[in-house]
This record gives C-alpha cells, structure tokens and sequence, in this order.
C-alpha cells in the first residue's frame, strides 16, 4: 500500500502527472491536451481538449459489465415505495426523461431547473440534463415560493421539472402550488414544467406550459438518446451554497474535472469498489446529494441507495429508528454517508436499534456538514462498531478537503479532527489579520487553499466571475487564496480541527475565543442535547457568549429551579474546559434550534435575534417556530 503522506505530495509537486493518472478512471471519447491550465488564475481549467460526459461514465460505460446489477435502490419511508433500478433501467428511463426534455426544447447549454422530492425521477432528470448537456439547477425541495423565484431569476431555466408534492414526517407537502406561485413571482417564466404525479396532492395544470412526465414517457417508451459530447470545461451544473453565514451563493461546475475528482474521491477516499452499495441519507437538493447520491457512485459502478424520510419510521410507515440500519443489512452496504445532525437524532432513540442488525458489510461511516462533536461521534461509533469518518468541505469543494484516505493507507481518525488535506489541496493557515502563514502546530487561523484548486473544485460564481474573485480569493490583503471563512487550527502531526466560520468568533473583553469550543465544552454534559452558542454585543466587554441548549430531558423547559441548577453545572463545565473567560453570560434552555434545511446551526440568525437586530436572508431555514422561540425568551429577559 502506497503511503498517503507519498500519494499527497505527489499531488502536489507533481500535480500534472498525477492528475492525468487520476483521469484514468473515467471513459474520454476525446482525450485532453492539457492537465491545467491555471494562465488566468483563480480561474483554473481542467482537462482542456479532452471530450467526456457525465451520465455516460455514470450509467452508460457499465452496462457492458453490469446491466443487470442494482444501479439505483429507491426507498421512502414517506409513501412506503421500494424499488430498484438495475443499470440498464436506469439507461433506459434515463433516456426517456432525455427525450421528453428534448420535446420541451431543452438543447446543450439550457438551463433546467430540477425542484423535486427524493424520487427515482429527480434522479433521471439530473442524468438527462447531463446526457444532453443541459445544466441542471437543483433546488432543494418544498422551498418556500421566494426562495425558488430568486433561483428561477437566476438560473433562467428553459424546463422546471418538479412534482406534485414531497412528504416530511407523514405530512404531504404539496410542490406545484409553491411552484406556481414561485413562477408568478420571478420575471423569467419556463417554456415548459415537467411534472411527476405522485398521486399525493391534486395539481392544477396550466395549459401549454404544464406537461405529466408519465404521458410524455409513455410517448418515448423506447427513445434512443446518444449522450452528448461535451468539453471537459463545459459546466454541468449549478448548485447554490446552504446560506448559513448570508446570501447563498451560485456554485458552478465543470464536466471533466468533477467526474475525475468524483471517480478518484470513490477509490481513495471512501474506498469502494463497483458491484456494493452506498447509501447517503442526504438530499439530491445539497451538494453532497450531487457528489455521493447520484454521480460519484454510479460513476464507480455501484448501487445507490436515494431514501426519502426521517430516520425515525419504517417502510410500513410505522415508527422505527431503525430504519437505516435496518437498509444497511438489507442492501449490504459498504459505505454510509450522513449528517452529525442526523446523527443527533438518532442519539434520541433506543441505543439497542444500533445493534440489531447485521451491519458487517458497513466499511465505514462518513459524516460531514457540520463539525462533529466528540460525544456524538462516540455514541454512533461506539453503538455501530465500525470506522466513523469525519470529513470536511464545502458545496464549493465539491468533494471533501479534509478527511482521511483510506483506500490509500488506512489510518486512524481523530475524534475532533475531520483529517489531513486531501491530495491535490493545498491547505494553509493564515493569521486572520497579517494573512501571514501559520506554520507552527496548535495556531489558530483562517483555513485557506492555494490555488489552482484541483478538479471537482467551483468554477466560478455562476454569471459573476467577479464575485467569484472578490468573495473568495481577495480576503487576505496581498495574497490570492481561496478562503473557506473557516476557523482552524493544525497539531503537531498535521490533523486540522475546525473551529468554526471565521464570523462565529467571539471577542470576549479582547481575548479571542471560538464559539465551537463553547459548544464542544458543553456538548460533554450529559443533559445536553445540542447546543448553540453565538456572541452577544455587549456595552462593558464588547461581546459576551450566550447559550443555547436543548436540553436531553425536556422537562427541564417547563421546571424553572430545574433549569437554574442544569444552568449552573454547564457553566462549570465551560469554567474546567476552558476557563471562566468563556463561561457563557447565560444558558437558555429551548426546545429546538434554529438550523437549515439541511441541518447546519444558523447562528447568525440567533445572534441578530440576541441583538434585536433583523434576522436576514432566512429562506433557508427549517422551522421558524425554532427562532421565535429565542425571539420570546429575550423579550421575557
Ligand atoms: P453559506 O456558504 O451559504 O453560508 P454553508 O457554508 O453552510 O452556507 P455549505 O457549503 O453547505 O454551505 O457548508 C460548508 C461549511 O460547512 C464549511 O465551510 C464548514 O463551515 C462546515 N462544515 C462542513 N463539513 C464540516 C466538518 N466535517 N467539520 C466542521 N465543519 C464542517
Ligand atoms: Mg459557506
């Protein structure tokens, strides 16, 4: 076995070689001239002169070895619907969907925005548009109208396919009338929506514009649509970023870079092999969802597993919070990916579900998001007995930064640490204010890469190559690097730890502190739930630190002596950890927080809220009863 610390500097000292080996992976119907070309930096161009297509490394190159293998495993514990697709029919509705978008006028180069639920059909349709060319826009379903109309505006898509509803917890969520609306409110209106009918909810549909995906299937039962060959630069898709820290921004891609950094990403980092099973637990609506549901593992010929629902209820719709462990036996899957927040759920269930299944085909699981707190990562590890492994990106990576590569040298992972920079990252830590690298272990600093970034990375902001250049590589004055607005530091053996985004630092009577060591420091209490903790300005020492916590035992919200003494003992934890400086000014106890769609803490909301200020872009937030509940908790003081 290679060891990684090799296979890493390779990567970067000898970036071409490297990466060209790496582009093996995947089918070229024309090969590159070029590994990089980085002559416009931070703009760097992968693959140039080499001709390939996504959908076709995903789904076509198998079905020489695999036809009849699994391909994708549809699973909803919302409807109770189970159905696997092998590859060829897969390779056959994926045609379908190309052909009826075809129909609707959708050629190379469109737009077409896919604002769907976890279905088989949201999986074609990013397929199609890939086979043709065609730039898919997903927005992450049951979005508010506002939020999908400024995504409409932005993307000007020719062809919206949606559906009639998505389901959350047993609750419809009718999709066309949030569409509707949202079309009445953006200025570009679509030619053409294509519409799934799930039978969930009645659907009102306008005439010459809206088409039923199942009359224009049946019209194309046996299309034959060749997959178009696109340059390697040529953008595949756009996705917008998950608004925790402001306005989302619009991520664009390439074709040829990201089906090598994904095919590359399944061998070395999740160690996978074609023929098994992976199962991510995020949504087709994330980054992640791009990345690990549908592209990366049907590029490496494996089965995916797409499920629609909460880890809480089973496929007779019944309570079961063994649901996932339940599909791992099942399916055999090898590799598993989620969310600590997901995970946080589960710490609510009966430990014992952990352990009732066969999980021995279960490698490793992946978690990522959000940092994962040590608690948490030793109740899931502990409780499944198998790897868990944290890794760190952003939906501009497009595949992770920080991790640990195991299908190059196993290695231990560190509770607290997401890993060690991934071949072809260049990760440096700068001093926040000179932009000075920080080279000795245990600084603290901004995490950022040097550039060029490798394949798979953001090309640009999509439209605004501008914003692109000003938001994330003119941050550090004098220097051009990407910076990730994350907080890190790096030990002595070359494990980074995130400390948070770079605005989540509080300043308490000058000193700096993080507000995820707070949280960390308090997660370790065993009545704690979850936490957030964000700075509150303050007239006497700039900024103090308040606390927000979930409480493990509800009852502590309605018993007020109750809640004084769990204020008390939290306190101390913070006052041992870390010293009294970082003690939180109070500990407010509530029974949810606020967080996004896809379950990251927006703090920056609850900050606002401390400070009466407004609480900004909140479209993407999950529950807004989350927020007013801190709302009505400062106002009663
Ligand atoms: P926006 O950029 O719109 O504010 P966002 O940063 O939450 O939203 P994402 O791209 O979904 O959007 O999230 C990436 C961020 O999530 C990272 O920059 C980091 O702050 C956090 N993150 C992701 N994975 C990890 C991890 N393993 N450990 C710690 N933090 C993580
Ligand atoms: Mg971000």
């Amino acid at each position: 076995m290679t060891r990684y610390a090799d296979f890493y500097r390779r990567s970067i000292d000898q970036p071409d070689a490297f990466w060209a080996e790496q582009a093996q992976l995947i089918d070229w119907h024309k090969p590159f001239d070029r590994v990089c070309n980085n002559d416009n930096p931070p703009f760097a161009h992968w693959f140039e002169g080499g001709q390939t297509n996504l959908c076709h490394n995903a789904v076509d190159r198998h079905l020489k070895d695999r036809a009849r293998q699994p391909a994708l495993i549809c699973v909803s514990t919302e409807t109770g619907l189970e159905k696997t697709y092998s590859f060829a029919e897969l390779h056959a509705e994926v045609q379908r969907m190309a052909a009826s978008l075809r129909t609707l006028g959708v050629q190379k180069g469109d737009r077409v925005l896919i604002y769907m639920p976890m279905v088989a059909e949201a999986a074609f349709a990013m397929l199609a548009c890939a086979r043709l060319g065609a730039i898919h826009c997903v927005v992450f379903g049951g979005f508010a109208s506002g939020s999908l109309a400024s995504r409409i505006d932005d993307a000007t898509p020719k062809v919206i396919v949606s559906a009639d509803a998505g389901s959350r917890g047993g609750k419809v969520v009718p999709y066309k009338p949030l569409l509707d609306e949202a079309i009445r409110l953006s200025s570009h209106k679509p030619a053409a929506v294509l519409l799934t009918d799930r039978q969930l909810a009645p659907m009102d549909l306008v005439a010459g514009r809206d088409q039923l995906w199942n009359d224009l299937r049946a019209q194309h039962m046996d299309a034959s649509v060749p997959c178009e060959w696109l340059d390697s630069t040529a953008i595949s898709y756009t996705i917008y970023t998950s608004g925790t820290t402001g306005k989302p921004k619009g991520v664009q891609r390439d074709t040829g870079g990201y089906a090598v950094a994904l095919a590359a990403s399944m061998k070395h980092i999740f160690d996978c092999r074609a023929g098994e099973t992976y199962f991510s637990t995020s949504d087709i609506g994330w980054v992640v969802g791009h990345s690990y549901i549908i592209y990366g593992p049907l590029i490496a010929g494996m089965a995916t597993l797409m499920y629609e629902g909460l880890p809480t209820r089973g496929l007779d719709l019944q309570p079961d919070g063994g649901i996932w462990w339940r599909l791992v036996e099942k399916y055999k899957v090898t590799a598993m990916f989620s969310a600590p927040t997901a995970v946080r759920v589960l710490k609510k269930q009966d430990p014992a579900l952990l352990t009732q299944y066969d999980l021995s085909s279960l490698r490793a699981l992946y978690l990522a998001g959000e940092p994962l707190d040590e608690p948490t990562a030793r109740w899931i590890s502990e409780g499944l007995k198998v790897p868990i492994i944290d890794n760190y990106w952003q939906t501009e990576s497009g595949w992770p930064i920080l991790t640990i590569a195991n299908g190059v040298e196993k290695k231990d992972s560190r509770f607290g640490s997401p890993g060690i920079p991934m071949y072809g990252y260049k990760v440096k830590l700068l001093h926040e204010s000179t932009g000075e690298e920080l080279t000795q272990p245990n600084e603290k600093g901004v995490v950022v890469l040097e550039g060029p970034t490798p394949p798979g990375f953001m090309q640009t902001v999509w439209r605004d190559d501008e914003r692109f250049v000003n938001t994330y590589w003119k941050s550090v004055p004098g220097k051009m690097v990407y910076s990730t607005f994350d907080w890190g530091i790096r030990d002595e053996d070359g494990y980074y730890f995130i400390l948070g985004r770079t605005d989540d630092v509080i300043n308490v009577a000058g000193h700096r502190l993080g507000t995820r060591e707070i949280e960390e420091s308090i997660s370790g209490h065993s009545g704690v739930a979850e936490v957030a903790v964000v700075g509150v300005a303050d007239a006497l020492k700039g900024q103090v630190a308040m606390a927000f916590v979930v409480p493990k035992d509800s009852s502590v919200l309605q018993d007020s002596a109750g809640a004084l003494k769990l204020e008390g003992e939290i306190m101390k934890c913070v006052d041992q950890d870390l010293g009294a400086l970082a003690r939180p000014s109070r500990v407010r106890f509530v029974s949810v927080l606020p967080k996004t769609r896809s379950g990251k803490m927006l703090r920056r909301a609850i900050q606002a809220v401390c400070e009466g200020r407004d609480a900004g872009d909140l479209t993407t937030m999950d529950d807004p009863a989350a927020l007013q509940q801190i709302r009505d908790l400062m106002n009663t003081g």
